[in-house]
């Protein structure tokens, strides 16, 4: 028998990671003018959007760790580290969030800066709301998962075909479960992997008539100790009371 080799995504058994486009977007909103962080947020929640909102950079961090955002709207000046070294921040670490720049410098160079630092669009200062709003959509529309069948984190590689692991050159054996789990986190790397997340996409398990937390914790922990073998850079971190996050320490 040719042809590729048994892949249960594309057999339609696995289905890859997607983000329910019913649930709601959301977004946080970085802006330490409150007026116009307020309005910015009020505008952004009668579009029925989840905001959270964040008045400098320290806030913007600790919310980022703790949530999971769609979107964020970072303004570029901010007191402390500005907005650019901030983006730089968030992307260094590797999180793939879109990030809407707002800022009130429109020099030509100031817009290329932005955007080659990470972000994803800007909104030069003073905007209409309505401008804003259609913006955001846009991004929102964008997949902002890993796609494709070849999936990498540093030096962390999966075919998601072939169903093969490697990590620094070395093949990683992996149950199919697991597969399917870094499948999961590697789409997802630099952000946020609730246990629930994992139950519904990974598990299927759509109504929690008993909780998989325990199942999901040691199926992590087998894969952590396969993929952050002896001397290797963890890339598998656990959030406690939150999920997991697979890429670099932050
Ligand atoms: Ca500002």
């Amino acid at each position: 028998m040719s042809g590729p080799p048994f892949s249960p995504i594309a057999a339609g058994i696995v289905s890859h990671p997607s983000v329910d486009p019913a649930a709601s977007p959301r977004v946080l909103v970085v802006e330490d003018e409150a007026k116009t962080r307020e309005s910015i947020a009020e505008a952004l929640r009668l579009e029925g959007w989840t905001v959270g909102e964040a008045g400098h950079g320290r806030e913007m961090l600790a919310l980022l760790e703790a949530q999971t955002f769609d979107l964020v709207i970072l303004d570029w000046m901010l007191p402390g580290r500005d907005g650019l070294e901030l983006l730089q921040h968030v992307r260094n670490r590797g999180a793939q969030t879109p990030v809407l720049m707002l800022t009130a410098r429109g020099g030509v160079d100031d817009r290329v800066v932005g955007l080659e630092s990470g972000a994803d669009d800007y909104v030069v200062k003073p905007f209409a709301i309505a401008e804003l709003v259609a913006r955001c959509r846009a991004l929102l529309r964008r997949p902002t998962l890993h796609t494709g069948d070849l999936l990498r984190c540093g030096d962390l590689q999966l075919d998601t075909r072939a169903r093969i692991a490697v990590r620094a050159g070395e093949e990683i054996l992996l149950s199919p479960r697991e597969v399917d789990v870094l499948e999961y986190l590697l789409r997802y790397q630099g952000q946020i992997v609730t246990r629930e997340m994992l139950e519904r996409d990974v598990w299927k398990q759509v109504q929690r008539f008993t909780s998989l937390d325990n199942v999901i914790d040691v199926q992590i922990m087998r894969l952590r100790r396969k993929i952050d073998g002896e001397g290797a850079t963890k890339l598998i971190h656990t959030l406690r009371g939150v999920g997991y996050r697979l890429g670099d320490e932050i």
